[in-house]
């Protein structure tokens, strides 16, 4: 039987380029499971978009990724731009995301490369944010910058409580933003400290969503607000309501829907998967259903 035809995408720098070591061991790995291995380094933020923007259709059987976040959503952009279909696998070179470690992605390089061979492939949404996409969260306000930032070790030894605590002394220094979001038949404007549309199990390991609320192939999102409080006694409540997953609380909104529209973000910053993105006056924020197939460990 032929080969299956593998490109393999890495960005040599990622993970404090422990990556490098591993390659080898990566590549052996995959050929020894039955593929013939083409290996692209990417060379400048935003190449990963460009190689994988070239790819024509039934020229790879799979696309791997080597590498953090940022190279991942680097690939899946070129993908969704090109509108070629090809199966996706994905080697964390860094610390997971919650959205990979919600697919049970290994953080073991070679474990990792072994589920790409043995594997089992999955459908699903990716979210498109203007012209560009994610897979799993676009966020703006309070704890965006802390919560990426921080590493996952100071997150993990913190604690939930203790990254609240920081961001309830620091709220004098928190600057509402004043936005409006139209989705389906809803309109809520306002003054807000923080809002992510996710398609993950949590936003940044802090707002954790109850599982049977999520689904990351349903095409719908799930939006988080959080309105500027009146006052502490209203944010303590927020806050309460966050780590007890009751997202019902006064001064929350929390819905699911597959698109949404958001205006008067001129001067909002993004994240998009841990990544800065612009604000615009107008954004449209679309689930695109179904848009990958990703290899992910045989459950
Ligand atoms: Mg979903």
């Amino acid at each position: 039987m032929e080969n299956k035809k593998l490109l393999l995408i890495v960005n040599p720098k990622s993970g404090r380029e422990k990556m490098r070591g591993q390659l080898l061991r990566v590549t052996e790995i995959l050929s020894k499971g039955g593929f013939d291995v083409t290996v692209y380094p990417t060379k400048a933020r935003g190449d990963g978009t460009v190689r994988a923007a070239k790819i024509k259709q039934n020229e790879f059987d799979r696309v791997v990724v080597c590498g953090g976040d940022g190279t991942l959503n680097e690939v899946i952009t070129g993908l969704m731009q090109s509108g070629v279909e090809c199966t996706l696998g994905y080697i964390p070179s860094g610390t997971l995301n919650e959205w990979s470690a919600g697919l049970h992605i290994a953080r073991d390089i070679p474990s990792a490369a072994k589920d790409i061979v043995n594997g089992e492939m999955v459908e699903l949404d990716i979210g498109k944010f203007g012209d560009k996409y994610f897979s799993y969260t676009a966020s703006f306000g309070a704890f965006t910058e802390a919560s990426y930032s921080a590493p996952q070790d100071v997150k993990n030894v913190l604690g939930q409580a203790a990254y609240f605590f920081e961001g309830i002394k620091s709220l004098g220094n928190i600057k509402p933003i004043h936005l409006k979001f139209t989705a389906d038949d809803r309109e809520i404007e306002g003054d807000f400290l923080f809002g992510a549309i996710s398609n993950s199990m949590s936003v940044g390991g802090i707002v954790k969503f109850n599982d049977a609320n999520v689904e990351l192939n349903d095409g719908l999102f799930e939006v988080v607000l959080i309105k500027n409080p009146a006052n502490l006694t209203e944010f303590q409540s927020i806050l309460d309501g966050i780590i007890r997953q009751d997202l019902g609380r006064k001064g929350l909104e929390f819905f699911h829907t597959k698109a949404i529209t958001v205006s008067g973000g001129k001067d909002v910053s993004w994240t998009l998967d841990g990544e800065f993105a612009e604000g615009s006056d107008e954004i449209r924020i679309e689930n695109i259903h179904s848009a990958i197939k990703l290899i992910v460990p045989e459950s």
